[in-house]
């Protein structure tokens, strides 16, 4: 067991926490807080405990100067301040006496945040004298970034081994817990969906879940990988030739575990304007592809769906972008959303359709991590989990 808040002592200390304030930004503003939202916890029990807290996190992908200039975390430091109704100091370094001397003088229950962790190249490479450097300025450590925990990077799991001390925070508590109980003590059925476009990216935890679930129902450009290994012609759908054995044995292994699509939403082209029909498995024309599940489908997943106790959506069931292809998404979005049972989206395209269609608060839990939580329910350790303190 890893510590959590309540295995140390804060009070007067420095305290290095790692959030995930990767957030969507256009033009410069913030399109949706949920990130910075769900740390807000682990930040106020940290006031509550008198600590000084020093906040980092990465934001985006950093590859040239210019990007720089647009990946900033003032923009979060400003949001932060405002959930938070209290001032947050924004550092613009990551490193040197200007960000030493700011933590050097917080008083306890004062917030800083320094400047985006990828301005520095060695943070991704988990270099060690970074890693160091930045253990060097605090007394402890927390992790609460779900989202990066299955980097292993310098600020989310070089940096706690040369910490004093290290716990993870409550959302990272929050997430191990309702992700983990789904999988390990479940109320059954447990029925997993999982879509999106390739079957590469899968692949493990449609593994890992043959000997979880009840049932894995398949959707999304990867059924038709699935679909080619069980013989049918699948026109010009998604397809990875090299998955196709894999699917075989994985057919072979599941028995009726694995569902796949009966019928599909075909289009001409990859646009919204192509001409569409549904066509079953078996008579799909060879010049067109499979953008969404048919109709026949979403009756059987729904049925399959209303007696679930517990499911895990990962992924979305069809060009989802595209308003002529969302349907089958949204139906299936629409039957959870109303199901009684517990229900949990792991993904960052399926939680963008749940809140599309106003139905956020109808879900039981939506992970902050898309690769974090597919790892997790890979079996995989999380290296910025792993390296915390045990208890
Ligand atoms: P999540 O983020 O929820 O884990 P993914 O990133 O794996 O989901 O997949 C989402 C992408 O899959 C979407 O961009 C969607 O357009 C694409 N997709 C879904 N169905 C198909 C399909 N039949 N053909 C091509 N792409 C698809
Ligand atoms: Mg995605």
């Amino acid at each position: 067991m890893k510590k959590t808040l309540n295995d140390l002592d804060f009070n007067n200390k420095k305290v290095l926490v790692r959030c995930d304030f990767n957030v969507p930004l256009k033009d410069g503003i913030i399109t949706d807080d949920n990130r910075i939202v769900q740390v807000l916890p682990t930040i106020k029990y940290l006031i509550e405990h008198n600590a000084k807290i020093v906040l980092c996190s990465h934001l985006g992908k950093v590859k040239t100067e210019e990007d720089k200039k647009n990946l900033s975390l003032k923009v979060v430091a400003t949001k932060l301040s405002e959930l938070l109704n209290q001032k947050v100091i924004f550092i613009d370094v990551t490193k040197g006496s200007k960000l030493e001397m700011a933590i050097n003088n917080l008083e306890a229950g004062q917030v800083l945040l320094f400047e985006n962790t990828r301005f520095e190249l060695g943070e991704t490479k988990n270099d060690a004298e970074l890693a160091k450097y930045w253990a060097s300025l605090v007394d402890l450590y927390v992790n609460d970034a779900f989202g990066t925990a299955h980097r292993a990077h310098a600020s989310t799991e070089g940096v706690a081994h040369y910490v004093n001390d290290s716990c993870v925070g409550l959302l990272i508590e929050k997430e191990l817990d309702i992700i983990g109980n789904a999988l390990e003590n479940p109320k059954r059925p447990l029925v997993a969906i999982i879509g999106g476009a390739k079957v590469s990216e899968k692949i493990g935890v449609i593994d890992n879940l043959l000997n979880i679930a009840d049932k894995i129902i398949i959707g999304g450009g990867m059924a038709y990988t699935f679909l080619k290994a069980m013989g049918y012609e699948i026109g010009a759908s998604l397809l990875e030739e090299d998955k196709i054995e894999l699917a075989k044995s994985y057919l072979a292994k599941a028995n009726d575990k694995l569902v796949l699509p009966i019928d599909s939403i075909c289009a001409k082209e990859f646009s919204n304007d192509s001409f569409k029909e549904a066509y079953d498995n078996d008579n799909m024309p060879s010049d067109m592809m499979g953008l969404d599940i048919g109709p026949k489908t979403i009756d059987k997943y729904q049925s399959i769906l209303k007696d679930a106790k517990t499911v895990i959506w990962n992924g979305p069931m069809g060009v989802f972008e595209m308003s002529n292809f969302a349907t089958g998404t949204n139906a299936i979005c629409e039957c959870l959303a109303n199901l009684d049972a517990i229900t949990i989206i792991g993904g960052g395209d399926s939680a963008a359709a749940a809140k599309q269609l106003g139905y956020s608060d109808k879900f039981t839990h939506i992970s902050t991590g898309g690769g974090a939580s597919l790892e997790f329910m890979e079996g995989k350790k999380l290296p910025g989990i792993e390296a915390i303190a045990n208890k």
